[in-house]
């Protein structure tokens, strides 16, 4: 049997010359208007340690070794600052870089910012040991017990690291999701208990000074945009939709779709392809929320998600009652049409990635004969939604190939055995490869070896958008 089953021929037309849509110069200037301002805040940070007469404070080895430790508190608060606005589901952040490249770069932000704060508190101890000449464990002590507001400090570090080491990859995949989630979000009191000692400690940040109003400005700021935009707006937003299951159709072994109604769903401004986190008010499930793509296009009154069983959680979804009713956060993502820069399309998923793959599908624009889907699977009857997808390959006109196989042992591909003796890779499957978007969804290794493929062909980094299951 071959490998590549074409569903669905493609219309030969010419296509027109590739144009970048304004929506990505305007994405591409917003990301770097907030790459910016990450940059201001730290240049701004160390700028209230030099407004106070910091430069002067390094004539004495004790006195460099002091000022470098408030230098590394005040830039590592500053970036653990950063990383819970990264966090905070902001509307712009979303849009400028899409939820799982902010979560990205909030979690690399973690370690350097732990280590600054460490940094800072071993400097300042041996800073001001070695100005009282005493030892670094008296130091220590004497701060602990006369210092005002120092033990609480001193719980916010123990949490900090806490949720640093629960977060290291191989801790991580330990833990079940929901308690490393009440873990992490013990950040936010790690964060909060580091504020009075801040204000009540040290010489920098005096009641009614410049620096003290900008210090507390950028604290409010951090916690209103979290209040705002993580619990108050996702709150809003679902009493408001009033959202329901309406029915669950199986849709193969393990995997449902989960139909959904509302009301005034537009105002959400969800796009095909996005996915909202989620949360099933039944027993058992209320107390957890999961994020799941959109399967089909949003409509003023329905939402539609296709759920592979991987966990309690995904496993109980199938029993669902019609009624129950949906809370949610989001639309989230930027795995959507307004990303594209190119007329042509290429859609490229695997497993229960084909769920925003097949909503991307129902509403992107394209010419007849200028969309490609390829779905791989195991074999050609074991992949999910692929009769829908035909049909709308048929109804759109555009192309299926349905890539069906194991991969060879051994070798870093997201192709079939036979494939890869064929030499076969995107740019041979899809000739226009150039001036298309490749949008690609299913596991995250077979997921890189795609974009691996893109980039090989040439394809630059804002042609390929990727959305991974797992955060
Ligand atoms: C952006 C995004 C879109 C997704 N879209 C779909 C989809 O359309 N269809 C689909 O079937 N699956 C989708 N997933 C995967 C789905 O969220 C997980 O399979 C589900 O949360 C597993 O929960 P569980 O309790 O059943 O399994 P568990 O055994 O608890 O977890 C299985 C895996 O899912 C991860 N996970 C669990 N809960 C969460 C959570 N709240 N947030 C992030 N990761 C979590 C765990 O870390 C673990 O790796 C998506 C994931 C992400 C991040």
């Amino acid at each position: 049997m071959s490998f590549d089953t074409r569903v669905t021929q493609r219309p030969l037309r010419v296509a027109p010359t590739p144009r970048i849509r304004p929506e990505y110069k305007r994405r591409m200037r917003l990301a770097d208007t907030l790459q910016v301002l990450c940059f201001v805040s730290v240049a701004v940070s160390i700028a209230l340690f030099l407004g106070d007469g910091g430069a002067a404070r390094f004539s004495t080895p004790a006195d460099a070794i002091t000022s470098l430790g408030v230098l590394t508190g005040l830039v590592g608060t500053d970036l653990l600052l950063v990383m819970m606005l990264l966090a905070a589901r902001l509307p712009a952040i979303d849009r400028a870089f899409g939820h799982d490249s902010a979560m990205a770069l909030h979690q690399s932000l973690g370690k350097p910012a732990l280590y600054l704060i460490l940094a800072h508190v071993v400097l300042l101890i041996t800073g001001y040991s070695l100005a009282g000449k005493v030892t670094i464990f008296a130091e220590a002590w004497s701060m602990i017990t006369q210092l005002p507001d120092m033990l609480l400090a001193l719980a916010g570090l123990g949490l900090l690291i806490l949720v640093v080491v629960t977060s290291l990859v191989i801790v991580r995949h330990r833990l079940p999701y929901e308690v490393w989630h009440i873990v992490h979000l013990l950040s936010y009191a790690a964060v909060l208990a580091a504020l009075p000692h801040q204000l009540t400690s040290g010489s920098l940040l005096i009641a009614g000074s410049a620096q003290w109003y900008y210090w507390l400005a950028l604290y409010t700021g951090v916690a209103g945009s979290i209040l705002v935009f993580r619990f108050i707006l996702p709150v809003v937003r679902s009493l408001r939709a009033r959202l329901v299951v309406e029915g669950v159709d199986e849709v193969g072994d393990g995997v449902v779709s989960i139909r959904l109604s509302g009301r005034r769903l537009r105002r959400l401004k969800a796009s095909s392809g996005q996915f909202f986190i989620w949360r099933f008010w039944t027993p058992g499930l209320w107390w957890q929320a999961h994020p799941f793509s959109l399967s089909a296009a949003p409509t003023g009154n329905s939402l539609r998600i296709t759920v592979r069983a991987l966990g309690d959680a995904s496993a109980a979804l199938p029993g669902l009652r019609r009624g129950t009713r949906v809370s949610f956060e989001g639309p989230y993502g930027l795995f959507t049409d307004r990303a594209r820069t190119s007329p042509r399309l290429v859609l490229v998923a695997a497993g229960i990635g084909v769920a925003p793959i097949r909503s991307l599908l129902e509403t992107a624009t394209f010419l007849p004969g200028h969309a490609t889907v390829i779905l791989r699977a195991h074999t050609a009857e074991d992949s999910y939604l692929a009769d829908e997808l035909a049909a709308l390959c048929q109804a759109r006109g555009a192309e299926l190939r349905i890539i069906a196989g194991k991969r060879p042992a051994g070798l870093n591909t997201w192709l079939p055995a036979k494939a890869v003796s064929a030499r076969v890779s995107l740019k041979t499957l899809v000739p226009q490869l150039r001036e298309s978007d490749v949008y690609i969804c299913g596991p995250r290794r077979w997921t890189d070896e795609v974009v691996r493929d893109a980039r090989s062909a040439g394809l630059p980094t804002r042609q390929i958008h990727f959305e991974r299951f797992d955060w």
